[in-house]
């Protein structure tokens, strides 16, 4: 199999000033597009040509695995957020988050504080097990929370190049503004898939 960038369901600008133009260019057109390019390098004539990307990502390790989990970890980023974003969610994912976080307001100030406080390159992750019960998982580099078994519903990329351009060392600024363009109804969606 070979991957392909995915395409943006939204144009560069659209979700700028939260994420310019400029970024989503080089996160998505420079950044992205290399992962998919070593990645399908590294599978080229191995058992793993064929696989798909969450069972590449369980079973490998070394630079597959970073490959492999960074495509994966920027198709749900770049797919989650819409311009038309923000809000809250509501309906079954509005009840898990109240229920493991006590409030959505909660819940954010918890994701955020992972976030922010990741040291170095990761994601943040917003994950359910089996049971729909949602947890916080903090993932170093290209880690996505699928290696515990569990579903990644929302993840904020805190590598440096997805915010340095638009917030330099200012992770905490860029996070926070984040929540204004998180797509809740893809968020409620893969949570019920
Ligand atoms: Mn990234």
């Amino acid at each position: 199999m070979k991957y392909e960038l995915i395409k943006l369901g939204y144009e560069s600008n659209a979700l700028a000033p939260v994420i310019s133009q400029q970024t989503i260019e080089f996160h998505h057109g420079k950044h992205l597009q290399t992962y998919v390019n070593n990645l399908n390098n590294l599978i080229a004539g191995t058992k793993f040509e064929n696989a798909d990307l969450e069972t590449i990502v369980k079973e490998s390790d070394g630079g597959l695995f970073n490959n492999a989990g960074q495509v994966l970890n920027h198709n749900l980023f770049f797919t989650q957020f819409s311009p038309k974003g923000g809000g809250k969610p509501v309906g079954a994912l509005a009840a898990a988050i109240d229920a493991a976080f006590g409030s959505f307001e909660n819940f954010q100030k918890e994701f955020e504080a992972a976030a922010v406080g990741l040291f170095g390159s990761g994601w943040a992750w917003l994950a359910a097990d089996a049971g729909g019960k949602l947890s916080i998982v903090k993932e170093p580099n290209a880690g996505n929370p699928v290696t515990k078994g569990l579903k990644p519903l929302l993840g904020f990329d805190v590598w440096e190049h997805s915010y340095y351009l638009d917030y330099q060392n200012r992770r905490a600024d860029h996070v926070k503004e984040l929540w204004k363009i998180v797509d809740w109804q893809t968020i409620a969606a893969r949570y019920s898939a």
